[in-house]
């Protein structure tokens, strides 16, 4: 306890002394033996209890309640009337309902570890200096004592003490539940928590902006985040569009199973049966309603197209983001990295009133206005020192990457030590570094035009310093707009001289200006096409970016986005715009954002959800955490960005491009597409299920199929196809429709009439006709036959294998709802043949093992029956087919009148 409030009253020396650290670092030796006696810088899953909860929840949940209501039945019957078989039919409830929810939990499971498997190709990384050598290291193997360097947007990967900082803020609200940003520095304090004091960061807390050095005492478990043992994993609040159908969905389906078998346990009654008798029809009548093999069904489904998306280069972080990805009607991109390739390259400056080429630097300029402006390249950035593959090498921005590109063949970069910065934000959108020179201090600023000229009262010329008036102001700006309109990104450059004692709130006034940058930054080449994806699919992309509008109106002509004459919106406007007015402007076809912050682009965001959008957004830095946080879909980068904005984002892309979002959208809608297929596959066997029941009660025909064999359907044969149909791969028209309404329920009256009424009663004829085949032999109408009767039993065995069959020769008809199945390429879901192959194997074992025979009360088929069953899978098919037909042929009449 006492070792950690010196920590804090200490000086950096003392600081790093009392670590046995050293101002180069630890040694390879002096790590290893750390990292062996501290262990590695993890936060330890904490998940212990929750494992159990999530288990429990699988038991728990909708379905699973109505099954274990009607379980509980069953043995109170057994419990009222022994010997009728009660306990069987119990005790098969309860074993369908831990199957299910162990292949559920086993399906979850295997789906967070996969996305967890995933997560780890972004392993973090800090850049460390380690006997006397600095190197980027994952942050897992931080020991303390080791010495680590920290920028703006940067997660704090372990507690650490500050030994130099500057311009230091920090978001601490995950440790301390502050959500200001507070200043940190490096000085002494006599501050006794840890949480509070001035020069701590503490791991899991993230860095605003500034640099900072810093020493690390505590890793993993010991840090104060670790201690706080109920910090887990960041859940995501609300539902999102599928887990609310599907809720939807259950209690549709529930309350009618419910009325239902209410419904006829009221019927058996009033027609005489016994009371028992009513009461099982009840319950078969509820269990043939539910659904039991969706929910698990939808996890795989979406497990699947996470791993599609990753193959993709866009990493989801939740599972049901694959879901909403898919019902996307609006994208918001950056422009820079995301559009572009984030490839600069200087291509004309302006200087001293004329434009010329960065090769004519060296001869054209004189020796202090040059050497001005290579010192604002050289040194106002946030460059890192690293060293790649042996060599020493800048790692950073691209954008300052390109000016220390060009200005270093023509002069060496100074060490004029740093003394205070004013980081660059996408607010301010520029940027300014306090140097000690020879001649006093020196500020140097780059940035946006608009940020720079209202600061500046003087320029540079060939000839000195001259008063920079509206005629000089205006040559500038006209400088500007001109390189602008060729898509060319423009920065201006300043300095100015400080004396001292300097007043930091006050720096960036009195600026010298010394002219103009511009710098080209292509188009990615895979991008024209992903717009025009986009426009084909029905959805919306919108510009939304930091720079100049005639840059971005340039770029996005380039690319295909904007045609027409846009409607641009800049930062400054919307600040005079309601919302109300903005949501207008956003109704347009053509709008364009350019030198907007990340506030702005919340309110863009919340304006269009407000319209009704599901809304995708980018963004990288630490000001887009709330938007990427509002967004439906936040997708972060993965190269460019911050660690904060990667864990506020429910996507991250690993290349940072705007055609993997695309990519990542085809599959996402593929995914959608299949949870229809599959809902679409599992209620066809509802009617047919239910016919019996019907038959039974108000024909008083002998029950064709029993509540066991429900069940054998509805989790054991079914189950693999519908598997199969949810690993489909995108139809090549998912992305040349619009995109489902936010509100379209997956449980429409369409799929009802085609596979609930109209696939469903073919199988509900087919399976009642085979019953009555095999049942001719013999029963007479009115006859009761008893339940162990071997004719009886064949009877409801073929009725049984007709709808497995019928089922079998569906989930090809349910691949798609309007295309015919050869138009899918047969073969093309290799899947569908082995769920198929399962699906027939287990109908053999139903059938003709003792085994089968005696828990499913059934008994080995004669093979006509079987002929039978394929006639009519056959009709189906046929019948299908020409519903299909019949279809394409009325939707081309009506498309082309
Ligand atoms: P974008 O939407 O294109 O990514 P940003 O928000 O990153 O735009 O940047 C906005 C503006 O800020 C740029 O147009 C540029 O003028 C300026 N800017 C960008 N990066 C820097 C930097 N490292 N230093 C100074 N100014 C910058
Ligand atoms: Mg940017």
């Amino acid at each position: 306890m006492s070792e950690d409030t010196r920590l804090q009253s200490l000086n950096p020396e003392e600081v790093l002394r009392s670590l046995h650290s050293s101002p180069e670092g630890l040694s390879t030796e002096e790590i290893r033996r750390r990292l062996a006696s501290f262990g590695p810088n993890r936060i330890e899953q904490l998940g212990g209890s929750s494992i159990v909860l999530r288990f429990l929840r699988q038991f728990s949940h909708f379905f699973a309640v109505i099954l274990w209501v009607a379980a509980g039945l069953a043995f109170f019957a057994q419990w009222h009337q022994p010997g009728q078989g009660w306990a069987t039919l119990g005790l098969a409830i309860v074993g369908v309902i831990l199957i299910n929810g162990l292949f559920s939990f086993w399906q979850e499971y295997r789906a967070e570890r996969t996305l967890a498997a995933l997560q780890r190709l972004l392993s973090h990384r800090v850049k460390a200096l380690r006997g006397g050598e600095t190197r980027e290291i994952p942050t897992v193997d931080l020991v303390p004592g080791d010495l680590i360097f920290l920028a703006g947007g940067d997660e704090i990967p372990a507690d650490c003490r500050l030994i130099e900082a500057f311009s230091v803020r920090v978001d601490t609200a995950t440790v301390t539940g502050e959500s200001l940003p507070r200043s940190r520095d490096a000085e002494p304090t006599g501050e006794t928590s840890l949480l509070l004091a001035r020069n701590i960061l503490l791991a899991g807390t993230s860095l605003i902006s500034g640099q900072v050095k810093a020493v690390v005492f505590a890793t993993g478990m010991h840090t104060e985040f670790g201690k706080i043992a109920s910090l887990t994993q960041r859940i995501r609040v609300g539902a999102t569009p599928l887990q609310k159908e599907i809720a939807r969905m259950s209690r549709i389906i529930a309350l009618f199973s419910l009325v239902l078998g209410a419904g006829f346990f009221f019927l058996g009654q009033f027609i005489g049966l016994s009371f028992w008798v009513s009461f099982m029809f009840a319950i078969g009548v509820i269990v043939a309603n539910v659904p039991e093999g969706l929910l698990p069904t939808v996890t795989v489904a979406l497990a699947l197209g996470a791993q599609h998306m990753a193959a993709r280069k866009a990493l989801i972080r939740h599972l049901p983001s694959v879901e909403t990805l898919g019902s996307a009607s609006v994208i918001c991109t950056d422009k820079t990295g995301t559009l572009t390739i984030n490839r600069m390259q200087v291509k004309r400056l302006f200087l001293a009133g004329a434009f010329l080429e960065p090769a004519a630097l060296a001869r054209k300029s004189p020796p202090v206005m040059q050497k001005r402006f290579l010192e604002v390249a050289l040194l106002c950035h946030n460059l890192r020192k690293g060293a790649q593959g042996g060599r020493p090498q800048f790692l950073g921005d691209p954008l300052e990457l390109a000016l220390v590109a060009m200005a270093d063949g023509i002069m060496k970069a100074p060490d004029y030590e740093r003394v205070h910065e004013i980081p660059f934000d996408s607010e301010r959108r520029m940027l300014s570094t306090l140097h000690r020179t020879p001649a006093g201090l020196m500020l140097y600023s780059k940035g946006a035009p608009e940020a720079i000229l209202p600061r500046c009262r003087q320029i540079q010329t060939e000839a000195g310093l001259r008063p920079l008036g509206p005629v000089r102001k205006a040559r500038i700006t006209a400088a500007q707009e001109e390189l602008a309109e060729q898509g060319l990104r423009v920065l201006a450059f300043a300095y100015r001289e400080v004396t001292e004692p300097y007043d930091p709130g006050h720096l960036e006034e009195n600026l010298v200006l010394l002219g103009l940058v511009s710098l080209e930054d292509p188009p990615r080449p895979e991008v024209p096409v992903a717009v025009a994806t986009c426009k084909a699919a029905g959805i919306r992309v919108i510009m939304v970016t930091g720079d100049h509008p005639h840059t971005a109106l340039a770029v996005a002509r380039e690319i295909g986005l904007l045609t027409g004459i846009p409607r641009i919106i800049t930062g400054i406007q919307m600040e005079r715009m309601p919302d109300s007015q903005l949501q207008l402007a956003l109704g347009r076809s053509e709008v364009l954002f350019a030198r907007v912050g990340a506030g702005d682009k919340m309110r863009i965001v919340k304006a269009l959800q407000q319209e009704g959008g599901v809304v995708a957004v980018t963004g990288d830095g630490v000001n887009d955490a709330p938007a990427l946080r509002q967004a439906d879909v936040g997708i972060a980068m993965g190269i460019g960005g911050t660690d904060v904005a990667r864990e506020a984002a429910d996507i991250v892309l690993l290349d940072d491009n705007f055609a993997s979002i695309v990519a990542a959208i085809e599959e996402g809608r593929a995914v959608n597409e299949n949870i229809r297929k599959f809902i679409s596959y599992i209620v066809t066997h509802l009617f047919p299920e239910l016919i019996p029941y019907l038959a039974f009660a108000l024909f008083n025909i002998p029950l064709s199929l029993t509540v066991i064999q429900i069940l054998a359907i509805d989790l054991g044969t079914d189950t693999l196809p519908a598997l199969a149909l949810g690993a489909e791969k995108p139809a090549p028209y998912v992305m040349q429709l619009p995109p489902h309404k936010p509100h379209e329920h997956l449980f429409t009256w369409p799929l009802i009439a085609r596979n609930y009424l109209f696939l469903g009663s073919i199988e509900a004829i087919a399976s009642m006709a085979a019953f009555f085949f095999v049942l001719g032999n013999g029963w007479h109408y009115g006859q009761i036959l008893a339940p162990t009767d071997p004719l009886y039993l064949q009877a409801t065995t073929a009725c049984l294998t007709t709808i497995v069959v019928m089922q079998g020769v569906n989930v090809f008809l349910c691949r798609s709802p309007r295309d015919s199945i050869f138009a899918l390429g047969f073969f093309s879901n290799r899947l569908l043949f082995i769920g198929l192959a399962v699906e027939f194997a287990l109908i053999l074992l139903i059938n003709y093992s003792s085994w089968g025979n005696r828990i499913l009360q059934t008994r080995g088929l004669a093979p006509e029956v079987w002929l039978f069953a394929l006639f009519f899978a056959g009709g189906m098919l046929i019948l299908e087919e020409m519903r299909k037909w019949l279809l394409r042929r009325w939707r081309r009449i009506s498309s082309s009148r």
